[in-house]
């Protein structure tokens, strides 16, 4: 047997970001074995990413909390693993980067965790040095990567627009201008209802108190990329007029798709691309539940309540799961309110010219996709997909730009190196170490 581990728990969590998070301390709180894997070195998932660059993660008394309760529960986290697949019932299999292994953990309860990924849209250029997604260059800088000085047009779409516009001004950027494709009119419905959510409505007149000076256009979308090699400017338009804005950097993405890929190859039914889950964020299957974005794009108040939720309905607290009921319904509705708000206009569907990639990991073109009928056949005929990310990145382009989707998801769900899979036990080996000696 190679340098592999099994272990077993009785609950694992998928996921160490706020959902994650809540999930497990709320299932540790009653006594339950619980395991948390992540694939990042630490836990905090997207918006608590921890980092070395940035002064405005230390003090951000939610996040701070959060970690202690879980720190302070009896929950234990297994960073630096990603969670590739499921060879039996109740098994996962997670790839341990730092070692490059492959370990199998099997589990009584479920809980996927697993967030969310920016909605990268093509158009000439966007594949340029210089084009970053913006949740992604926001990741980049909190990791160090020096961006003071550089002049960064934010585009896209969504909520974390602002966020990021704000952090990377917080980090010496200058932020030329703030392209929002969705328009006043589709946005007003979900400003009057922050009305009711007032320290969202607080977070989102800080941001734009501290970028009071950054334009904040709505309706206006990225046409094009310029420059030779790497990023030089951003063809903008309004739809009536058309400009350009130099700059060094765009940082670029329209919303965010929910990651559900592990939810799927296990078997959990989808509804409009988001994990089903009953009242107690039960999925489809029994022993498996479903927390935070993967259930639907609805930000951090709604992972922190579903997570709870999640935790204590697979530890039988019923009657404490029920009592979050109402709150987690409000923060789902405001979801609702966020996808109204932010639908993509139909113009982003005819950005991309013949030339330009879509499929960034196989450099599939537009031109070779729009003779194709079904995903299936574009990758069959052309590759699309099939490359590193797996379709992460080019599967939500497609169904933007075609309608379509993503019915097979194959395992590993992460790409990993050939010589951990041959060094992986067997079903059978595993079931010999499950069974008692
Ligand atoms: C790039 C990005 C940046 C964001 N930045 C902000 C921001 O600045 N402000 C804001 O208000 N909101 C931000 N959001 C939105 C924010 O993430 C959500 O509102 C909310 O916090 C989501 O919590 P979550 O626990 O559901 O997911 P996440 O915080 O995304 O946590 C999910 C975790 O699961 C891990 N994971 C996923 N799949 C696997 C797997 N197979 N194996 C192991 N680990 C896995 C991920 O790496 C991640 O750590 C951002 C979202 C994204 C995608």
């Amino acid at each position: 047997m190679t340098a592999t581990a099994t272990r077993h728990t009785e609950i694992l969590v998928v996921g160490a970001g706020p959902a994650g998070l809540a999930a497990a301390t709320a299932a540790a709180s009653a006594g339950a074995q619980v395991t948390v894997l992540d694939d990042n070195p630490g836990p905090g998932g997207q918006i608590w990413r921890s980092g070395i660059a940035s002064a405005s993660i230390a003090i951000d008394p939610a996040r701070e909390n959060a970690i202690r309760e879980f720190r302070e529960s009896n929950a234990s986290l297994l960073p630096g693993r990603r969670a590739i697949d499921s060879q039996q019932p109740r098994t996962l299999r997670a790839f341990v980067e730092e070692t490059g292994v492959i370990e199998t953990i099997t589990w009584d309860r479920l809980i996927l965790a697993t967030g969310a990924r920016e909605r990268f849209l093509p158009f000439p250029g966007w594949t340029l040095p210089g084009v970053f997604g913006a949740g992604g260059l926001q990741a980049l800088v909190k990791g160090g990567y020096t961006i003071a000085g550089k002049r960064v047009v934010v585009a896209g779409s969504g909520p974390l627009l602002l966020a990021v516009a704000a952090h990377l001004q917080e980090d010496g950027a200058e932020i030329v201008t703030i392209a929002e494709q969705a328009t006043l009119g589709s946005m007003l419905p979900f400003a009057i209802k922050l009305l009711s959510h007032p320290a969202k409505l607080m977070q989102g007149a800080r941001y734009r108190a501290t970028l009071s000076h950054v334009p904040y256009r709505t309706g206006c979308w990225p046409l094009a990329v310029e420059g030779t090699g790497k990023l030089a400017a951003v063809r903008l338009t309004d739809g009536t007029n058309t400009w350009t804005e130099p700059c060094d950097l765009l940082a670029c993405g329209f919303h965010l798709v929910p990651n559900t890929e592990l939810a799927v190859l296990l078997g959990c039914e989808l509804h409009d691309d988001c994990v089903v889950v009953d009242a107690t964020q039960r999925t489809t299957l029994e022993d498996v539940f479903s927390v935070g974005e993967p259930t639907g794009i609805a930000g951090l108040d709604a992972a922190l309540v579903q997570g709870k939720i999640a935790g204590l309905a697979a530890t039988n607290q019923a009657t404490q799961a029920k009592a979050l009921y109402k709150k987690r319904n409000r923060e789902e509705a405001f979801g609702k309110a966020l996808d109204r708000a932010f639908a993509l206009r139909p113009e982003l569907r005819s950005l991309a010219q013949p030339d330009t990639i879509v499929c960034r990991c196989e450099d599939v073109r537009f031109a070779q996709l729009q003779s194709q009928p079904s995903w299936t056949d574009a990758k069959l005929q052309t590759r699309c997909g099939m490359g590193a990310c797996q379709g992460r990145i080019c599967g939500a382009a497609v169904q933007t730009l075609f309608g379509w989707r993503n019915t097979s998801i194959r395992p590993p769900i992460f790409p990993v190196p050939l010589s951990a899979l041959l060094s992986a036990p067997t079903s059978n080996e595993i079931t010999q170490l499950q069974e008692p000696s």
